[in-house]
């Protein structure tokens, strides 16, 4: 171990076993343990660089590994968040989207991940596949999303509402509040949803608007003007929630452009 004195009283320098540039320490050649001390130092003397270097290395190695369990876990991941296998693998190979089938839309999702969207658009513009390429791709950075038909959600609902467990359905709300994204798909159906359906919807937006949920909702659907009408029997509010906190799209499959949408005008 090289020793030299430093400027500064009761330090001195000694040399870094990684890089040899001197640093400074306690002196410590007084102490009572001075032997003990001096025996660790030849083992192992770190400069404070090459220690947050070490540092530093170390958690982008565990950043690496956890990415690399992560990609691993996925085909798991999203069985777990509710997508689909035809919205999420490619019907020749089996294997996960490695491109999104329709390239337009998933660029919009991308681009607006980070807020509550509305998107529109006939069978084969690739809204729900769009959707869930992104959302694939976020489970990736660990965000918890979740897949659902309207249906399926207010399924889900009325059983919860008439479950023997208390706060079945407050429960049922915070988790999916508690997601990051909650992809909710067939919004606009041919019939008209019921009152319980209304309600839970109702539900949704206003903790959208309120900022009690947490999650970004991504409504799909094949919206049409007037379907607002025909799905609320009280839509007003609904479009206004609508209008105040979402952003409306529609995927033109004809011209591949995602063009903003008014769905709240009468
Ligand atoms: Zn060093």
């Amino acid at each position: 171990m090289k020793i030299e004195e430093s400027k500064n009283s009761g330090f001195i320098l000694v040399d870094c076993l990684s890089c040899g540039n001197l640093y400074e320490i306690a002196d410590f050649r007084n102490d009572q343990f001075a032997n003990v001390v001096s025996n660790i130092l030849e083992q192992d003397r770190t400069c404070p660089a090459c220690e947050m270097r070490k540092a530093l290395d170390e958690s982008a190695e565990e950043d690496r590994k956890k990415k690399e369990r992560t990609a691993q876990n996925l085909p798991e991941l999203v069985k777990k968040s509710g997508i689909p296998v035809n919205y999420s693998h490619d019907r020749n190979t089996g294997e996960l989207f490695a491109k999104p089938p329709v390239y337009f839309t998933a660029q919009w999702f991308w681009l607006n991940r980070h807020s509550h969207l509305l998107l529109s658009g006939e069978t084969g513009c690739g809204k729900s596949t769009s959707a869930c390429f992104v959302a694939a791709k976020l489970l990736l950075e660990e965000k918890k999303i979740r897949y659902t038909s309207l249906r399926r959600l207010l399924a889900d609902w009325r059983s919860a509402k008439t479950s023997d467990q208390s706060y079945a359905a407050e429960k049922m709300l915070s988790d999916l509040f508690g997601q990051d994204i909650v992809i909710i798909d067939e919004v606009i159906g041919k019939a008209r949803v019921s009152s319980s359906g209304e309600e839970l919807l109702f539900e949704i937006l206003e903790s959208v608007n309120c900022g009690s949920c947490h999650a970004r909702i991504w409504l799909l659907g094949n919206f049409y003007s007037g379907s607002i009408e025909d799905t609320f029997s009280d839509p007003a509010p609904v479009r206004r929630r609508l209008q105040e906190n979402f952003i409306c799209a529609f995927a033109d499959k004809k011209t591949q452009k995602i063009e903003r949408l008014t769905v709240w005008q009468e």
